[in-house]
């Protein structure tokens, strides 16, 4: 807390924002914050490294907002904040929707943040594009990890597209481990596409199951079973203890069968009960070892640099993207286009090719 050095720092000055009348982080960090301010990249990361949630929040909104003035500060924190990151160890959660995953998310984070760990757990909420409304913005959801101070619990709203999410989201595990977080989560509920992308951000994979519903896989695909570097059989209490048991022989017994992908590491298969503090000691013994193993080995600083890798190329496309959708002559054509694909008066390639020779200012062949 002690480490933010200046004392006010210079707010923006920018067209269409005014200057914040306090924008040291050590005031609003002493009393808080009642609407939002722009400060200037410096102000932000000052705040991020000094440990402020606040700030780091507003940061990572900056992250999450499409205006192009938000994602060129947003830039600079990162940029700023990049040297600072990567200590932390990545961990990715998903499973089906009432496997667990929040109850088994708090009480493991307060296993971590009692052994002294900081904790950030980052939620990607597929449900809010649909819905209009967010299963992840319920508040009494990790509450009493919520009220922990080691820790910093963050639902980010997944509107845009799957690509979008996942640069952002990298985005802010970065300045999650900038403001000090050794542990960091990012959950997603296992039911699509999100799974792959929070995959290629994290060191460690972890898929929350449910034993005795029949099917063991439960719908998930074998694609998802072959990223989890650990299977949890969650609610292995009461009635359910004995199922729990034969439901990890079970899928033990299959993943043994599965071709290794991380080197020196076999998938494990373990039983715990979120509700009931058990097995979880277990898990985070399990990570441990995966930890130690893979930076043994090398694996571990290869796959991250492998996941910088797509990193690249996915800002590449949202950059691309978004400088597509965002040009004057795009917009101006785009809704006549789809109306004709709608009429059938046009093919979808031929609208494409249309829309891209403009954007690329190519000219016709005749
Ligand atoms: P999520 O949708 O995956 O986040 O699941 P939740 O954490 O919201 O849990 C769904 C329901 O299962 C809630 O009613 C929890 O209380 C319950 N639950 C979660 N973990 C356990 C467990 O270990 N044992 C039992 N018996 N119930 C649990």
């Amino acid at each position: 807390m002690e480490k933010a050095k200046k004392e006010g720092t210079a707010p923006a000055v920018r067209d269409g924002v005014s200057p914040p009348p306090a924008v040291n982080p050590e005031f609003l960090a002493r009393h808080g914050r009642k609407k939002k301010r722009l400060f200037s990249a410096d102000g932000y990361v000052e705040g991020i490294l000094s440990g402020n949630n606040a700030i780091l929040s507003e940061a990572i909104t900056l992250i999450e907002s499409n205006l192009p003035e938000h994602t060129a500060i947003a830039q600079e924190i990162i940029a700023k904040c990049l040297p600072h990151s990567g200590k932390s160890v990545r961990i990715g959660i998903t499973g089906i929707p009432g496997a667990g995953k929040s109850t088994f998310i708090e009480t493991f984070g307060l296993h971590l943040t009692r052994s002294g760990k900081k904790l950030a757990v980052l939620a990607i909420d597929p449900s809010s594009q649909n819905s209009g409304g967010s299963i992840l913005g319920d508040k009494t959801r990790m509450q009493k990890l919520g009220a922990d101070s080691n820790a910093f619990i963050r639902p980010s709203p997944s509107a845009g597209t799957p690509g979008g999410v996942a640069s952002r989201t990298r985005e802010s595990i970065l300045l999650c481990e900038a403001a000090g977080f050794d542990t960091v989560i990012v959950e997603t509920v296992g039911v699509g596409q999100s799974e792959t992308a929070v995959r290629s951000m994290v060191d460690f994979f972890l898929l929350l199951m449910l034993a005795g519903t029949g099917d063991e896989l439960q719908g998930i695909k074998r694609g998802i079973m072959e990223m989890a570097d650990v299977v949890a059989i969650n609610k292995a209490d009461g009635d359910n203890t004995a199922k729990a048991e034969l439901a990890k022989h079970s899928l033990q017994n299959a993943l043994n069968l599965f071709p290794v992908i991380r080197p020196g590491w076999h998938p494990r298969v373990l039983a715990c009960s979120a509700l009931e503090d058990r097995g979880i000691d277990d898990i985070i013994g399990a990570i441990g070892d995966f930890v130690k193993v893979t930076k043994k080995n090398g694996f571990f600083d290869e796959q991250r640099k492998a996941q910088d890798v797509i990193r690249m190329h996915d800002t590449i496309i949202e950059a691309l993207k978004n400088s597509f959708y965002r040009n004057e002559k795009i917009s101006e054509m785009k809704g006549f286009l789809e109306a004709q694909i709608r009429e059938g008066k046009i093919t979808s390639f031929k609208a494409a090719s249309e829309l891209l020779d403009v954007y690329f200012g190519r000219q016709k062949d005749c």
